[in-house]
């Protein structure tokens, strides 16, 4: 048996309620997790939560979402602004708070006492992942889970897989991915990852086809 498994990560933690933060919370809340959000800033992470319901309402009136289905979701979604407390008994923790390396590290080095056996993973658009996970004490249980804005649409993840990674953690990252119903990749930790390499050739085309004149740059848009 492996120590990581998809199938049983029932109660995930996610750290930062901002833009990507509460749609990871919705997305595993709906797939049947209990969900811990947790914000440095209590209204923060209680901002999150009414962001979730303002979604599911939506889904609601637009008939995507049944009365039920956001009822049941939102009674498995807390909120609250203690660490410890939001990680108790975590499967997995999603780290989605600002992207800046010391911050990750910090809150990764209290997570790793909080939640000793969970998966962990950083939704860092830009950063190491390597560096992130050398602030646990065993750095294999640390993967990238890369996910997208707005989380509740978009389907791909990128996985980030580090030297240190476990293989099982990774395999973790990419089942949970799926039983979530998005489409996960797997990458290496090298700068970019693969989207936004992928981005920066796509501008870049794009700046030099306004400079060489072969379309407005509302056009460009317009063709993307
Ligand atoms: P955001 O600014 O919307 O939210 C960040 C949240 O983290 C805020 O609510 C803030 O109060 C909270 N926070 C601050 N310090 C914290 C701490 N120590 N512990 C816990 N929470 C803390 O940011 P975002 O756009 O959701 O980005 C979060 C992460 O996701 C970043 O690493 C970013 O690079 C990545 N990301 C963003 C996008 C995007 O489109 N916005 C897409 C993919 C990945």
């Amino acid at each position: 048996m492996t120590r990581f498994s998809a199938e049983q990560i029932r109660s995930v933690a996610v750290l930062g309620a901002g833009t990507m933060g509460h749609g990871i919370a919705q997305v595993a809340a709906q797939l049947g997790c209990t969900v811990a959000l947790y914000d440095v800033d209590l209204a923060a992470a209680e901002r999150g939560v009414s962001k979730i319901r303002a979604t599911l309402d939506k889904g609601v009136s637009l008939g995507k979402v049944t009365a039920d289905d956001r009822d049941a979701t939102m009674a498995r979604l807390r909120a609250g602004a203690v660490l410890a407390a939001a990680c108790e008994g975590a499967d997995l923790v999603v780290e989605a708070a600002p992207e800046r390396l010391e911050l990750k590290a910090k809150l990764f080095g209290e997570v790793d006492r909080a939640a000793p056996h969970a998966l962990l993973a950083s939704n860092t658009s830009s950063l190491s992942i390597g560096s992130i996970a050398a602030a646990v004490a065993d750095p294999s249980r640390l993967v990238g889970m890369h996910f997208f804005n707005p989380v509740h649409l978009m389907k791909l993840v990128e996985v980030v897989r580090h030297e240190r990674a476990d293989a099982a953690a990774v395999a973790a990252a990419v089942g949970f991915s799926e039983r979530l119903g998005k489409t996960p990749i797997v990458v290496s930790d090298s700068p970019g990852f693969a989207s936004s390499r992928l981005g920066l050739v796509l501008g870049l085309e794009a700046m030099r086809m306004v400079e060489s004149g072969v379309a407005s740059a509302a056009d460009i848009d317009t063709a993307m």
